[in-house]
């Protein structure tokens, strides 16, 4: 679809476009997370929600069940006290139920390209049916407010998901539509979307509203690019240009349903980033994945419409982000309470809130801002939540959740079967299943490797099929070999990300050394030239152990060094540690190995060291005393932070204390 230009800036900029899922075959590290997801995740994220009893919400066939339990977000302690058996069994009714059940239905059908389960094809089929018979004759569709609200649309969307959850049953229905052809639910959500856009709009007599839970933005402009339909593009460019303008949509539709806007829970439209419109909005507040799904859906609309005064507000939030609210990890959002954003350096890590659906979000944002062209400030990030923050979220064999990601744990943190608020599961299921999309990016005369690893994408170049193929170890080596198979000479430009991490990377074409500093800007290299069949890139890029150290504004890292390797941030956990963590001092000058070891949690590279543990001899049962515990020489081990919590429960630690 050809982007509007914008009254503002004219000609929109070269747009890259993530390549869609089925044209790119991942293997090694992402191949055995995305089989994890397609044998397991896929067919557990359907069973949860039946056990949840969602479908009784939707079947129009089943009497509704008509018990309505408010959700609130559960605190650390009473998440701990639902523990790993949570199965959602005492839940009957929520007013976001379609949106897990979207999103299920997403990770169900980006797990199809990967491996054929017509038995699960067949149950979401039924769902789909389902959503077909509750479906009105005017396009609207919610199971919240046909069944359990009736007469009650489009009175609250500041608290209820209306629209949020139809934002996740459109992008489960492109990417259903996309796995299997199969169009029903993609022509039910055009038929809702379009009924969305008689309802609300700029237009006299529409309602100036748009959604307290953002994410309907970024679905709509998935729906546009899928259907080619310009009007879906418009009503996300409308959603993101409404929000926050006076008189303030949700102070009016407060007093129209007899409620006072100030007693709302939240106390601030921080909570939802409707406080002032987005294009003055410089910081990140409020909820945390709201406010990245509505960043990704500005920056898809900064693409699509070449609107730099969106892209401006993105880097100033960008930049607030990345320097004062991210975890090491990839994380954010710290605080239980709001769910999101507290104050600068806010960062604590044993009750991080930090939810997997955040991390996640980040993911989607950077990857989002790479439509506006290739930039390892983006990517980076992207990579670094990926790696850590987002998939920490998932246990290695795809069947256990973290809602929360702490970067500390006295052992009681566990993964979970399910949650009674489900948002995480199918959101790291969707992702991770999709990941090929987040590798490549293709714009007109070009292709960009944002991510490394064992892959083969396919794309169009100027009409001629081109094949590309990765061979790498990466995450746990730096060496790149992709071979590039077009079927008839072509010319375009390939940029390859040189990541901030790697002081030293080196570049060869068919065995020709290039000065990456000549043909490198925003960190990336651009190689523009003929491609031919056979054509060989070599890219080695230097993995580094790096000692991480927070800046002295975060409390609650001072005196503390975390560990990475390359995209990994690392953790010590009790398993392979003879001290417990908490006991541990890293010296400044110990020399740390990484090692290779294919047996432990589906093989990764551990790091080691010599290190100082505090022990307890001469302490009795004394709980103070003037003189400090004397140390014992020992050695630390540490693993990549996504595989922790996948063994026995114990001591797990990001932030080690600095010697
Ligand atoms: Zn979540």
């Amino acid at each position: 679809m050809t982007a509007s230009p914008s009254a503002k800036t004219g000609k929109p900029k070269l747009a890259f476009r993530p390549l869609p899922v089925p044209q790119v075959d991942v293997h090694g590290f992402w191949g055995d997370r995305a089989d994890a997801v397609a044998t397991r995740t896929a067919d557990i994220l359907y069973e949860r929600c039946v056990e949840a009893r969602m479908l009784e919400q939707i079947d129009p066939d089943r009497p509704s069940p008509g018990i309505v339990i408010p959700f609130h977000s559960p605190s650390p302690d009473e998440a701990d006290r639902q523990g790993a058996e949570f199965t959602g069994s005492t839940v009957t009714t929520q007013m976001f139920w379609d949106s897990d059940l979207g999103k299920t239905i997403e990770t169900a059908a980006y797990s199809l390209y990967r491996r054929k389960n017509p038995e699960l094809e067949k149950k979401i089929d039924a769902v789909i049916d389902m959503y077909g018979k509750l479906q009105q004759e005017d396009g609207y569709l919610s199971s919240w407010y046909q069944r359990i609200q009736p007469g009650k649309r489009w009175t609250n969307l500041r608290d209820c998901h209306e629209l949020y959850c139809a934002g996740h049953l459109i992008e489960g229905a492109v990417a259903y539509y996309q796995a299997t052809g199969k169009r029903k639910l993609l022509d039910i959500m055009c038929r809702y979307a379009d009924h969305i856009a008689s309802v609300l709009g700029p237009e006299p007599g529409k309602k100036k509203g748009y959604c307290g839970h953002e994410e309907i933005e970024l679905a709509l402009v998935k729906l546009a690019r899928v259907t080619g339909e310009q009007k879906y593009m418009d009503l996300a460019k409308y959603f993101i240009d409404q929000r926050g303008q006076q008189p303030h949509y949700f102070d009016e539709e407060a007093r129209a349903r007899g409620a006072d806007p100030k007693a709302y829970h939240f106390k601030t439209y921080e909570y939802s980033q409707s406080h002032i419109p987005v294009r003055e909005q410089h910081k990140v507040v409020g909820h945390a994945v709201r406010a990245m799904y509505l960043y990704s859906g500005m920056a898809d609309i900064a693409t699509e419409y070449g609107d730099d005064t969106l892209r401006a507000a993105l880097d100033l939030l960008w930049d607030d982000l990345t320097t004062k609210s991210l975890y090491v990890t990839g994380g954010l959002g710290p605080s239980a309470h709001n769910e999101g954003f507290t104050s600068d350096y806010d960062l604590p890590n044993e009750s991080a809130y930090a939810e997997t659906c955040a991390a996640v979000g980040l993911v989607f944002w950077a990857s989002r801002m790479l439509g506006m062209g290739p930039n390892a400030r983006y990517a980076d990030m992207m990579e670094r939540a990926l790696y850590n923050g987002s998939i920490s979220g998932l246990s290695l064999d795809g069947s256990l959740f973290f809602y929360e990601n702490p970067l500390e744990s006295r052992g009681k943190h566990n993964r979970w079967k399910w949650h009674r608020c489900p948002c995480c599961p199918p959101n790291i299921g969707r992702m991770v299943a999709s990941i090929g999309s987040y590798i490549y990016s293709l714009a007109d005369d070009a292709l960009a490797v944002h991510l490394y690893g064992d892959s083969t994408a396919r794309f169009d170049m100027s009409g001629v099929p081109v094949s590309l193929t990765q061979t790498s170890r990466y995450p746990w080596d730096g060496a790149v070999e992709i071979t590039l198979e077009p079927q008839a000479p072509v010319e375009f430009t390939l940029h390859l990300r040189i990541p901030a991490w790697s002081a030293n990377a080196q570049l060869k074409v068919n065995g020709e050394a290039i000065k990456l500093a000549e043909i490198t800007s925003d960190g990336y290299a651009a190689i523009k030239r003929t491609w031919k069949k056979g054509d060989q890139v070599r890219l080695d890029l230097e993995m580094p152990i790096e000692r991480l150290y927070a800046n002295p504004q975060v409390r609650q890292d001072a005196g503390r060094v975390a560990l990475s390797r390359g995209p990994l941030i690392y953790c010590v956990e009790a398993s392979d540690n003879d001290s417990q963590p908490h006991r541990l001092t890293l010296p400044r000058t110990a020399t740390i190995e990484a090692q290779h070891r294919p047996e432990l949690l589906g093989g990764v590279v551990t790091l080691s060291t010599a290190a100082l543990a505090d022990v307890s001899d001469g302490w009795q049962d004394r709980l103070y005393r003037p003189e400090p515990p004397a140390t014992a020489q020992t050695r630390l081990t540490a693993i990549p932070y996504f595989a922790w919590d996948n063994r026995e429960p114990g001591e797990m630690l990001v932030w080690l204390r600095d010697g």
